[in-house]
This record gives structure tokens, C-alpha cells and sequence, in this order.
């Protein structure tokens, strides 16, 4: 069956190397020149050396996005920064300006060029274009749906990457100026100031039509898009694209987890049934802090596909503690706080070989050997024996409970 690549936003290395060892085929980073997302991209040159080290040690990539619309005042330094970049190991850059991209093509050859999702390629004649441009892969706009993905696919001259998941835009995407026109910073340039999900007073004719206790704002629910999986496999798409270089560790190392293990279930048994939809929507949700829908995927969303009131998302608090290490003899595990807990409770474990799986943590101690009534210091060192063994760099979470979750 076609061999698909599962690829991973990532902020910093820390995330990269999650995202790597959780079961992306390959991450896309900022660096701190040339990219949108400018507060996301955390990664200095040294930085994207070592994480494309990391991947390559892997047998996975690291691709970098230039893909800002440059001004005149933005071009120079480039050259350095492509040839930095292409010296540092990197497989691919992600360019929306078509003079960088033929410029990257000129100077550094070895360099993948892929065409930014912010050119709105929607049909495979304009993937020809850029074929004969001499680029290599083309992120096709996420305004396209299934049967889009799958015309264009099957038709593509060069590999098509989609998005499967993350954040989009009430708008679509690289043709909004809302912040250009409310902040003066442009989204086109990494400064989206997301205007479109602040709280506005709304007027008709002079006349106040807002509720006053609950201001407009507008936003699009996050796609999700895992009963698609099968499908984008069978159309032999190249690449299926997570969003989101700002989320957390944990996000990333849930939303890849589930992804991975259903792109390796439907690759090994060529089906996927109801039940294990849901089983992966389900673990996808629990890391999930706003409601999700299918975007494009089956046709123009509707209304109550877009969110109204609601102008950003919270905090969830399910994950409670890194896993540092685990001692097989004495079935002693070294953890790390991360949101407060108490002992004697039921969690969860995922890790990067780990399915998840329940446990109960039983008494907790420092590392005086103090038993603990609760855990609420983020980042102490704790210890717990467990029978259950923990993988080093695994993850534990409370058990979820859809319920009593503020999903927002
Ligand atoms: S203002 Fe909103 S719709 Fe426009 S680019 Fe920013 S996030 Fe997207």
C-alpha cells in the first residue's frame, strides 16, 4: 500500500523531537527569518542543525517554512539563510513566493521545494505549473474537499500534501487582511494578530444589534479529519499535515500518537471500522481544547461549523507528568509534575512504543523519600512505584472524562 508521510508542526526542538519520537515521518519548523508564524518560530540555525541531525538519526526530515510574501526590504540576507539552511541538513523548504522558490531552486539544489498552502493551489493544472517551475511537492489549500483532494491527486504531476488537523481560518487562508486592516499587521507576513476572534460590538444603520453580554467574534471549529485517513491513503496523497507550531507538547504528542496508529492500522488491515474511528477521535479528543469538524472535507462548512462568541481556547489539565525513567528491577519510575494531581487516583500512560493505558498511581514521594499528599509543584521530581512499566519519555494523563471538560 502507498506510503504515506505523517507530518508534525513543531515550535522548539523539545516539540520536534516529541513530535519525531511519538511517529511523525517528518516535522515542519519556522526559522527566525523569512517565516510566517514569526512568534512560533523559536528555532535559531543551531536549532534546526540539531534537530535535522535528530530526524535524519531517525531516517525522518525536518522541513523549514520561508513562506512569508516578501517585501523589498525582506530579500536580503537571503541567500545566506537558504545556503545556512541547506548546509544544516534541512530536506525540504515550504515557500510561498514563487521568486524564492526558483531562487532556492538556482541556489541549493539539494533542497525540496514545496509549495505553501498560502498559494491556494486547488486543482492539479496549477500543480503542473509548478512542476514545470521545477518544484517538488505542492500543500494543496485547505478550502479543497475530499473529492477535491482526490481529483487533484489523481491527477497531480508532483506529490500533494493536505491538512488533516489543527487551526483554520473563518477566512480563507492567505487572502485574509483583517489584520492588516485592524492592527496594521499583516497576516501575510507572520503578524496575524487573529482580529477575527476578538469581541466586537456590531451596528446596523447606526442601531447596536450585539448582545451586550455576549460580544460577536467569529472563528472556525478545528479540523479533524481522521475517518478521511483511508480515503487520502487510497488517493495516494504524499503527505497528511498537523497544524498548530504553537501548541503544546503534550497536544502534539497526542493529536501524532493517535494518527500514527491509525495510519498503521489501516495500512496493515486495508479498513477501518466505526468503532475505531471513534476509538481515534476519542484519543485525539483528549487533548483537545476547542471543538473540531471536518472543515472542507464534505463540502463549504456550514454555520454550525463556525464558532460565534467564542474567541479562544483554553487550558486543558489532563496531563499531569512526564515520564524520566524507569527502573525494571525495583519498578521505581522518575516523573516530572506538570499539572497537579494526588496520589491514589487512576491515570493514563501513552508513550512513543506505548499505547494507552490505564494505571493507578499509588503513593508518590520526593526525592527525600517524603510521601506527598498532592502533586501541585509544576516541574518537581517525583518517584512512584508502578508494576505497569513506563517508557522513558511517555506521557500520563488523568482519565478522561468528556464530560467534565471545558472544551473551549
Ligand atoms: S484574522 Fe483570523 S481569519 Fe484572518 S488570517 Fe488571522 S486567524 Fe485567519
Amino acid at each position: 500500500m502507498n506510503k504515506i508521510e505523517l507530518l508534525a508542526p513543531a515550535g522548539d526542538l523539545k516539540r520536534l523531537k516529541i513530535a519525531l519520537l511519538y511517529g511523525a515521518d517528518a516535522v515542519y519548523i519556522g526559522g527566525q527569518q523569512f517565516s510566517l508564524r514569526s512568534r512560533a518560530s523559536n528555532f535559531t540555525l543551531q536549532d534546526i542543525r540539531e534537530g535535522a541531525a535528530f530526524a535524519k538519526s531517525m531516517e525522518k526530515h525536518v522541513h523549514v517554512t520561508l513562506n512569508l510574501l516578501p517585501h523589498e526590504e525582506d530579500l536580503p540576507g537571503l541567500k545566506e539563510y537558504v545556503l545556512a539552511l541547506e548546509d544544516a541538513g534541512v530536506h525540504a523548504l515550504i515557500v510561498a513566493s514563487p521568486a524564492i522558490a526558483t531562487y532556492v531552486k538556482q541556489i541549493a539544489p539539494s533542497l525540496e521545494v514545496h509549495i505553501s498552502t498560502q498559494h491556494s493551489t486547488t486543482n492539479s493544472s496549477a500543480i503542473q505549473f509548478w512542476k514545470e517551475m521545477g518544484m517538488d511537492r505542492v500543500v494543496l489549500a485547505r478550502e479543497c474537499t475530499l473529492e477535491q483532494i482526490q481529483a487533484t491527486s489523481a491527477n497531480s504531476p508532483l506529490p500533494v500534501e493536505v491538512f488533516i488537523h489543527g487551526g483554520m481560518c473563518i477566512s480563507f487562508s492567505g487572502r485574509c487582511v483583517l489584520s492588516n486592516h485592524m492592527t496594521n499587521r499583516d497576516a501575510n507576513r507572520g503578524g496575524c494578530a487573529q482580529s477575527c476572534r476578538w469581541k466586537y460590538e456590531v451596528y446596523a444603520n447606526d442601531q447596536a444589534i450585539h448582545d451586550p453580554n455576549d460580544l460577536f467574534s467569529m472563528s472556525s471549529k478545528d479540523l479533524q479529519a481522521v475517518r478521511f485517513i483511508p480515503q487520502l491513503i487510497d488517493a495516494k496523497v504524499a503527505s497528511l499535515k498537523i497544524e498548530g507550531r504553537m501548541k503544546s507538547a503534550y497536544y502534539i504528542a497526542t493529536v501524532v500518537h493517535a494518527y500514527r496508529m491509525l495510519i498503521d492500522e489501516y495500512m496493515e488491515k486495508h479498513a477501518l471500522s466505526e468503532e475505531r474511528i471513534a476509538f481515534y477521535e476519542e484519543e485525539i479528543a483528549k487533548a483537545e481544547n476547542r471543538p473540531t469538524g471536518p472543515g472542507f472535507y464534505l463540502g463549504m462548512p456550514k454555520a454550525h461549523d463556525q464558532l460565534y462568541g467564542v474567541n479562544g481556547a483554553g487550558v486543558t489539565q489532563e496531563y499531569i507528568a512526564d515520564v524520566l525513567a524507569y527502573d525494571a528491577h525495583t519498578q521505581i519510575a522518575t516523573l516530572q509534575v506538570r499539572n497537579h494531581f494526588y496520589p491514589h487516583m487512576e491515570a493514563e500512560v501513552f508513550g512513543p512504543h506505548t499505547a494507552s493505558t490505564r494505571f493507578r498511581i499509588e503513593e508518590v514521594y520526593d526525592l527525600e523519600d517524603t510521601a506527598l499528599d498532592v502533586l501541585n509543584q509544576p516541574m518537581q521530581i517525583v518517584k512512584i512505584k508502578s508494576a505497569l512499566p513506563l517508557e522513558p519519555q511517555a506521557m500520563i494523563r488523568k482519565v478522561y472524562d468528556r464530560t467534565q471538560r471545558n472544551v473551549y
